[in-house]
C-alpha cells in the first residue's frame, strides 16, 4: 500500500503541470441537504478531469527512467490525460480505444498528438493490446488506476482539500476502479483521520459495494450506466485493500439521481460536470450522507461531456 510520503512526493512531481483546482460553494445545495456543501472542482483541471494528476506522476517517472513511448487503453479521460502529458514531455503516446469510440473523444486525444489504435469493444480486449504495444516498442503502459504512482497522483486532491478547508468534516468521492478514492483516503486518513470519507457508486455499477460486502474483489457484468467513468467491472488489487482499510461508508445513487444532480449543477451553479462527477452531488442532494450541519466536500471528478448529447443525458 502507498503511504502519505508518496503522495507528498507526487505533489512535488506534478505541481508544475496541474492546476490547484478551486473549491466552489452552493447555498442552495447546502440548504437542500442541511450541510455546508463545498465542491472540489476537478472539472476545471487540465484536460477536464483529475486523471492528469496520476498520469503526470507516472509518465514523468517513466521518462526519468529513459522511456520515449507510453500507451494506455481508454477512450475517456485517462487516454486524454496520458496523451496530454506525453506531448508536454516530448514523448510518443498510443492510446488504444474501442472501435465505437466517439469522434469527439478521438479528436481530443489527437489534439494532444496522441496516436489512436482501435481495438475491440471491451477493456478486456484493449488492455492486453496496450500492454503488448508498450512491450514491443520498449515503452511503458500507463494503467488507469491500479498503480502506486497513479494512486499517489490522485491522492494530491486530498492534500489540497485539507489545505483549502481546514475544518472539513466529510469528503464524498466517486468510485470507478478506485484510484481516485484510494489516493484521497490515504492522504486524508494519514493526515486527519477524524475526517469521514464516503464513496459513491451508481446502483448500476456497484462492484466496490459488493466487494466490500463479500470481503473480496467481486466483478459485475458489463454495465451501461450514464456515469461512463465508473463502468469498471471490479476494484483493483492495489486500490481495494486501501478502500477496505479506510473507507467509512459507501452509498449508491440511481441513474435518475445522477441526471438530476448534473442538471442542478448546470442550471444553478453554471458548471458543466460529467455524470461520473455528478454521483457525489447526487449523494448530497438526495440525503444519502446521513449527516447534518457538517462541512461536506463533494469531489467533482471531471467535466468532459459530449455537448451535442447533453439533451439525452439531462432529465427530460
Ligand atoms: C476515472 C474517473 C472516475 C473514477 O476514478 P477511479 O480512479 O477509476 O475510481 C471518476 N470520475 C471521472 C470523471 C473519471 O474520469
Amino acid at each position: 500500500m502507498i503511504t502519505i510520503t508518496e503522495i507528498h512526493q507526487a505533489r512535488g512531481q506534478i505541481s508544475d503541470i496541474i492546476n490547484e483546482t478551486p473549491i466552489i460553494t452552493s447555498k442552495q445545495l447546502s440548504s437542500l441537504c442541511g450541510n455546508n456543501v463545498y465542491l472540489k472542482g476537478e472539472h476545471l483541471q487540465k484536460t477536464g478531469a483529475f486523471k492528469i494528476r496520476g498520469a503526470t506522476n507516472k509518465v514523468k517517472q517513466a521518462v526519468k527512467a529513459g522511456a520515449t513511448f507510453v500507451t494506455a487503453a481508454s477512450s475517456g479521460n485517462h487516454g486524454q490525460a496520458v496523451a496530454y502529458i506525453a506531448d508536454i514531455l516530448g514523448i510518443d503516446a498510443t492510446i488504444v480505444v474501442p472501435e465505437d469510440a466517439t469522434k469527439s473523444k478521438i479528436a481530443a486525444i489527437q489534439g494532444y498528438n496522441g496516436k489512436i489504435e482501435k481495438c475491440g469493444f471491451t477493456s478486456a480486449e484493449r488492455l492486453p493490446r496496450a500492454q503488448e504495444l508498450a512491450r514491443l516498442a520498449n515503452g511503458v503502459f500507463v494503467p488507469p488506476y491500479d498503480d502506486p504512482l497513479i494512486i499517489a497522483g490522485q491522492g494530491t486532491i486530498g492534500l489540497e482539500i485539507l489545505e483549502q478547508l481546514d475544518d472539513v468534516d466529510v469528503v464524498v468521492v466517486p468510485i470507478g476502479g478506485g484510484g481516485l478514492i484510494s489516493g484521497i483516503l490515504t492522504a486524508i486518513k494519514e493526515t486527519r483521520p477524524q475526517v469521514t470519507v464516503i464513496g459513491v457508486e451508481p446502483e448500476m455499477a456497484n462492484d466496490t459495494y459488493l466487494s466490500l460486502e463479500k470481503g473480496e474483489i467481486t466483478a459485475i457484468p458489463e454495465t451501461r450506466t450514464i456515469a461512463d467513468g465508473l463502468r469498471t467491472s471490479q476494484p483493483g488489487d492495489r486500490t481495494f485493500p486501501i478502500v477496505q482499510k479506510y473507507l467509512d461508508e459507501l452509498v449508491l445513487v440511481s441513474e435518475h439521481e445522477i441526471r438530476q444532480a448534473m442538471f442542478f449543477v448546470l442550471e444553478r451553479m453554471k458548471q458543466l460536470i460529467e455524470p461520473s462527477s455528478a454521483v457525489s452531488v447526487a449523494a448530497a442532494m438526495f440525503n444519502k450522507l446521513h449527516t447534518q450541519g457538517k462541512n461536506v466536500v463533494c469531489v467533482l471528478s471531471g467535466g468532459n461531456v459530449d455537448v451535442g448529447k447533453l439533451s439525452r443525458i439531462l432529465p427530460q
